[in-house]
């Protein structure tokens, strides 16, 4: 499946259909909303751009701009400028063999984003120097906390300083990234696509709620145990579920809800397990104890409670266990700053 973020589509629709911005949020809320918890936001803005009549890609394959690429794509070309050399770092792979990984960043005239190279991939890098325009064929795209990464196995190609390519004046700043890191703070009504790293540092009850099986929409209670959808009349219904939690990042504080999908991640539990609990109020007091403390990276979108009138973070998805170094590099520390893990792993011991 091809992913295109949110902010993405929400650009497209505005420009092919002639809607407003506002208009376009406005609908995709109402999407989410009415489908509560049983898509992401990126889903409901699928969905909108169909009710519009737009198709959000032609090209999914060949030769392609690094801002037209997205996650899912396979046999991709693309020819860039390199910005940055990660060089090759060796590690166990799941069957003991030891694997090679290395990285490139590399930027054209309408974005950048990272190559990643795989086994003998990597004996490239060692020719590859920054400035160098490389033109990668045969890769393939994959997802990394919302952000298109070009990845190269043993069929793809990479050739350097490709004769008859050249490559202009490049984009070196991700194009409105897919998640842009935000403090607390600065949190705002209306941001929809922001990413908070921050520690729970409270958890409210997880709340279930009966949804029919048909149409994934809330059902009401009429009578002890039967629930009535109003399009499908008398159903035995499923449970969704939802958290909330205080999440602080030593800027600020900010209740954030988790629905269904990410309370599954957060508390590294499969659906049936939360299911269970519904009954077993221990076991979920428990779960719900050991997340405290815990540091998560979350992308989500910030929302006006109007009932209780505070600003409130939707989360859309949850990295329940990020790795320390690249948060360090997402944060702008440069390399020779980075504390080995370690030295990170001593000090959240402590
Ligand atoms: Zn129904």
């Amino acid at each position: 499946m091809i992913r295109m973020p949110v902010e993405k589509i929400i650009e497209k629709l505005k420009d092919a259909s002639g809607v407003s911005e506002e208009e376009i949020r406005g609908r995709i809320r109402a999407k989410l909303d009415e489908l509560a918890g049983l898509i992401s936001e990126e889903g409901a803005a699928h969905i909108i751009a169909n009710d519009l009549g737009i198709k959000l890609f032609d090209q999914t394959t060949g030769r392609l701009k690094i801002t037209n690429i997205l996650a899912g794509m396979r046999a991709v070309e693309m020819v860039g400028k390199v910005q940055t050399i990660y060089p090759v770092k060796e590690f166990t792979r799941k069957d003991g063999a030891t694997g090679k990984v290395a990285s490139l960043w590399v930027a054209d005239d309408t974005a950048s984003m990272r190559v990643t190279l795989w086994g003998d991939q990597t004996d490239n890098v060692s020719s590859v120097k920054e400035g160098d325009t490389v033109k990668v064929v045969g890769a393939y795209v994959k997802d990394n906390n919302g952000r298109a990464e070009l990845h190269l196995n043993d069929k793809s190609e990479l050739i350097v300083n490709p004769e008859g390519e050249e490559v202009g004046e490049v984009k070196t700043q991700a194009v409105k990234a897919a998640v842009t890191r935000t403090k607390i703070v600065d949190l705002s009504e209306g941001m929809s696509r922001v990413e908070l790293l921050a520690t729970i540092v409270q958890t409210f009850d997880v709340r279930f709620f009966e949804m029919c099986p048909d149409c994934k929409k809330r059902v009401r209670q009429r009578g002890e145990d039967s629930f009535v959808c109003d399009e499908h009349g008398t159903v035995k219904p499923y449970y969704s579920y939802v958290l909330n939690a205080f999440l602080d990042d030593g800027s600020d504080a900010i209740r954030a809800v988790f629905w269904a999908n990410q309370v599954q991640s957060l508390l590294g539990k499969e659906d049936e397990a939360v299911q269970g609990m519904r009954e077993d109020s221990e076991k979920l007091e428990e779960l719900k104890q050991s997340v405290l403390g815990k540091i998560v990276k979350v992308g989500g979108a910030v929302k006006k409670n109007q009932m209780f009138d505070r600003l409130e973070f939707n989360v859309f998805e949850i990295d329940a266990n990020p790795d320390p170094i690249k948060e360090m590099e997402a944060m702008g520390v440069s390399k020779q700053e980075v504390p080995s893990i370690m030295e990170l792993e001593g000090e959240s011991n402590e």
